[in-house]
This record gives C-alpha cells, structure tokens and sequence, in this order.
C-alpha cells in the first residue's frame, strides 16, 4: 500500500480518524488500536507507520466491528457495519443527526451507543475535541485558496514599474469559526475584507483580524445559550439581503458561511444580486452541499453564472486532507482519553458529565438527546 495524493474532484472520504501519533498514544494508554488497511493512505500515512506505533492493521472490517467496543470513523457507519457490532458497544463520527432520523434510530434499535462529533459541546473544555472548529478552521482557508485559484487577479496590492494592481476586495458573510479563519487568510493574501454576521459579538473578532465590519441594522438578532445564530424574520432576512446588495456588486470575492445549527442554512444571495457582480468575480458557498446560501450554486460543483465564478465544491477540509485528518485525529484522541478508565481502559460513559450530556444522542436502546427526540416528532 502506498499513500496517494487524493483526487480534488473525488469525494471520496480522504480523512482518516486516527494519525499513527494518536494511535501510538491511545496505545500507551492501554487501548487496543484496530486500524482498516488503507485507511490512513489518502491523508498520506500508511499502513506499517500505524503498524510501528503498535495499532493492528486488519483487512477484514466485519471481524474488527464485532469485537470493538468503539469505533470510531470520520463520517457515518454503515447499516451494514453496524449490524455485526456487538450490543453496548459505542459508535463515534460526524452522523448528521439531525438529517439521519432513521440511522439515529436504527444504532438505538441495535442497542448501540452514539457519540455524534457535531454535538459535542461549544464549551472551553470540549475545545480539545470540538471536530466542527476544527474542520471549519480548514474550510475557512480552503475557500480563499479556492478562489484566488479563479480569480483573474491576485489578492495583495502590488506597485511596480508596470502598473499598480489594487488590492482585491473580499466580502464574508457568517464570520463563525470558518469565517473568521477565511477573513485571516484573505488578510494574509493582501485583500481588503468586508464581513457581517447576524450576531453582532463577531464585530469585534472581525476587526480584530484587520477586517471592517458592514454594520446593518435588522433589529433584535441575538444567539441562541450555545453561541448558535437564530433563524431570522422574514422581514429581517429582506432588509439583510437589501443591505448587502452593494456590498456585494463591488467585492472580487464573496465567501458565504453562515449555518444555522441543526437546520438548512439561510439563503443570502439571489440570482438578482450574483447578476450585479462583475464578471470574472468568485462566490464560494460553503453551504452548497446543505441547501446553499448562494442561489444558484450547485453541491459538488463550480459553475460559472453570468461570467461569475460559482464554487460550491464542498468537502472542504477534505481538500487539506492530511492537516484535517490531523486535527480530526487529535479531537478523537483527547475525546477517547478524557473519559478513558485508567484501570480498565474501557472508556468510562458518564451521562452526567457536561460534554458527554451533549453528545451520546443514543443509549439504552433511546434517542437520547432532548433537541433530536423534538427534532424527530
Ligand atoms: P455556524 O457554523 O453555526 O454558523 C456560521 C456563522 O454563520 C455563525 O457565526 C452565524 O452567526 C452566522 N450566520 C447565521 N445566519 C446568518 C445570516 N443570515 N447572515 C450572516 N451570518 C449568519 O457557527 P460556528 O462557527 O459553528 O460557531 C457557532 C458558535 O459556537 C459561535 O458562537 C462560536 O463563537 C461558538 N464557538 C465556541 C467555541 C468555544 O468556545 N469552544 C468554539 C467554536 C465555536
């Protein structure tokens, strides 16, 4: 087996769950490591670095799967791998819950336990596994590196003898976590960057990143006790749409990012307003995969509207696969050992504990997280 540069236009999953470093840890601390073979090849690792940090590398998942007492994946199981895993035993990945009603109740059916990424607590002490930051973080960079690649023109300034190219302007809209890291890297690059977010505290950050706030006033916005934006009026969604019109029309690249937790993120940009923008302009839709914030954007594609460049690839962080597995890895392993029993090495399944309340949305034969069990009626 040899590692692969993966394919930018694949969306085959290129991350891997465990780095030969995190396993080797998990190894020290007395975990029985279980690596598939290959798994680690699109993110560069191979399969004798895991084997020399002393984790096992199998060819046949289903013996693997029906012995583990955990798995742990970058996405969600299979009905098939889930199927040979024995009762109690505890699923780990980005499952989409929200979005995976009869995946979420077939793991509870099978009288499996879930700990779903996407739930674990916005809290200072989960941030060692908070896998939504860390991926959005690289999303955040992918999407400017993405559109300087279609860009006609570059981001910085430059004054030479033969000319003076003004620096590029770069609109944000959403400045979460993947936001905050594109308007970073734009700096970086040299452009000017506007930004807005419906939560009003992100002014700050924003500025702080040498980026200029776009003020709009739609009255009471507010976030929900998690930090999660709320889902505006109508009434509000107009005058936001109204007051970035211009905003748009005049920036080089526009990045959309906002999500609305649990839900389909929100439409920010019309076909009448992509109309206004210069040809040769980017517009990235992180959202493209989920419902899109751009419309016209297509999921998985790049697309040119009225001579502006429309990317809504998706599978960002995938694209740096080998940073992403990484992080992904790391947030695993210190979710794995915070709740690891030194004696038993068994991993300890404390409900009462802030983070584990969060995120095990199926125990005991139950979808156990009060905001899926509301979701799901
Ligand atoms: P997210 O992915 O849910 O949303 C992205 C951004 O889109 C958010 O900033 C949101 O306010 C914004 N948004 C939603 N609707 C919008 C609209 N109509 N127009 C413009 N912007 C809109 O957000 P996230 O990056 O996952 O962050 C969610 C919260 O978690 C934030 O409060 C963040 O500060 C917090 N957080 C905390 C920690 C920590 O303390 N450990 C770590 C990461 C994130």
């Amino acid at each position: 087996n040899e590692a692969k540069a993966p394919d930018p236009n694949s969306h085959i999953e290129s991350r891997c769950a465990v780095t030969p470093a995190s396993a080797q840890r998990l190894c020290k601390q007395g975990v029985e490591v279980t690596v598939e073979a290959g798994a680690g090849n699109l993110s560069g690792y191979l399969d004798k670095e895991y084997e020399e940090a002393g984790a096992v590398v199998i060819n046949d998942v289903n013996d693997a799967l029906s012995t583990a007492d955990m798995l742990v994946a970058v996405n969600k199981p299979t009905e098939a791998q889930l199927s040979v895993m024995k009762k109690g035993a505890i699923v780990v990945g980005h499952l989409d819950p929200f979005f995976q009603q009869p995946l979420i109740e077939s793991i509870a059916n099978k009288g499996l336990t879930a700990i779903s990424v996407e739930m674990i607590p916005r809290s200072s002490r989960a941030q060692k596994m908070d896998a939504l930051s860390s991926q959005a973080s690289l999303a955040g960079y992918v999407m400017v590196m993405q559109a300087a690649n279609h860009l006609p023109s570059i981001l910085p300034m430059m004054m030479t003898p033969s000319g003076t190219i003004k620096p590029a302007k770069v609109f944000v809209i959403g400045a979460g976590v993947a936001g905050l890291q594109a308007i970073a890297t734009a700096k970086r690059l040299g452009a000017n960057v506007l930004a807005y977010d419906t939560r009003p505290v992100v002014a700050e950050q924003v500025e702080s990143l040498g980026g200029k706030f776009l003020k709009i006033d739609i009255g009471e916005t507010g976030q929900t006790k998690d930090g999660y934006a709320k889902e505006l009026t109508d009434e509000q969604k107009a005058k936001q749409q109204d007051a970035q019109r211009d905003a748009i029309a005049d920036s080089d690249i526009v990045i959309t990012t906002a999500q609305l937790f649990g839900r389909k993120p929100p439409l920010l940009i019309s076909q009448s307003t992509l109309a206004l923008m210069k040809p040769g302009s980017v517009v990235v839709d992180m959202a493209a995969q989920s419902g899109g914030n751009v419309e016209g954007s297509v999921p998985g594609e790049t697309v040119v509207v009225n001579g502006v460049t429309v990317i809504g690839s998706g599978h960002w962080s995938q694209r740096v696969a080998r940073a992403a597995t990484d992080m992904y890895a790391n947030n695993i392993y210190n979710l794995v050992s915070e709740f690891l029993d030194s004696e038993t090495t068994r991993f300890k399944l404390d409900l009462e504990d802030d983070i584990l309340k969060g995120c095990v949305i199926v125990h005991d034969n139950k979808v156990t997280n009060e905001m899926l069990t509301n979701a799901y009626k």
